[in-house]
């Protein structure tokens, strides 16, 4: 019976180890893995505007018979490069700080409406030039504690991605509520739609639907992963409803103090 009891004992503090080590251990491995990707990804988004720059540069230098308007193009080949580089480099960065916990928000009382309309106006000639429509439905004077930069950032990502990815002639929706403590912001678009089986992986960071079609339109696949980070932080929700060929809509919940 001792024996037994022994072995019985012996069997259970294993087990039970075993499954302390595994939940210790595979977090760990996880997020280890999870930086390595990061880096990977990181470097692979920044080989190919830096070929860019270096074939250019490099076919300058060797054809100094060529005309100005030549020249031209390459030096403005460099330069779109160099700005897609500078712009990934500093996203990248707000991510690094993310994860290492060195982000926090500035939270002020913020009247969101005025934030709102800061963004539309940066937008409304970008969105009339592509020939879509764009409509803003926000009650009057809604306020939260918020980052007001980080809610700006918030707001460019979504309607960033609206604008890329719907073609003319189409109609761009931001709406802003409040129910009861929450704020409710939707963005909705009549444009291409998201697949189903890629709907749980755009808030993935890198992650491009589809990557003919993305690279015209240039994003590294970083602006929702960010948009989730921000929304989170603020102690809110994000989340996406799609139909291919229809329209994406994104509803954000934020509680209206933090
Ligand atoms: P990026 O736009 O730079 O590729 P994001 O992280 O902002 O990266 O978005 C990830 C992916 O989610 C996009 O590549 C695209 O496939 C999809 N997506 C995001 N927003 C929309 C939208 N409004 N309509 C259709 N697809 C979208």
């Amino acid at each position: 019976i001792i024996a037994a009891g022994l072995f019985a004992g012996i069997v259970v503090i294993g087990l039970a180890g075993y499954y302390l080590a595994r939940l210790a251990l595979v977090p760990i491995q996880t997020a280890w893995e999870r930086q390595q990707q990061f880096v990977a990804d990181a470097s692979h988004e920044l080989r190919t505007p830096l070929a860019v720059v270096k074939t250019n540069a490099e076919l300058m230098l060797r054809h100094p018979e060529n005309t100005v308007e030549q020249e031209s193009a390459r030096v403005t080949n460099i330069l779109r490069e160099a700005i897609r580089m500078n712009k990934l480099v500093s996203t990248l960065l707000t991510l690094a700080r993310a994860d290492a916990n060195q982000l926090e928000l500035q939270l002020k009382p913020v009247v969101i409406n005025e934030v709102i309309e800061t963004v539309v106006e940066q937008f409304r000639p970008l969105v009339e030039l592509k020939g879509l429509e764009l409509s803003v439905s926000v009650e009057p004077q809604l306020e939260m504690t918020a980052d007001r930069e980080r809610l700006h950032q918030l707001l460019v990502i979504l309607l960033d991605n609206a604008l890329k990815y719907t073609a003319p002639p189409g109609r761009i929706t931001l709406t802003c509520s409040k129910l009861q403590n929450q704020i409710g912001l939707k963005v909705e678009d009549t444009g291409c739609g998201i697949v189903p089986e890629d709907l749980p992986r755009v808030f993935d960071r890198f992650f491009r639907g589809d990557k003919a079609r993305h690279r015209e339109t240039g994003g590294a696949g970083l602006g929702l992963s960010i948009a989730q980070w921000i929304v989170e932080k603020h102690g809110g929700k994000i989340r996406v409803e799609s139909s291919p060929g229809v329209g994406t809509q994104f509803y954000i919940t934020l509680p209206a103090k933090k």
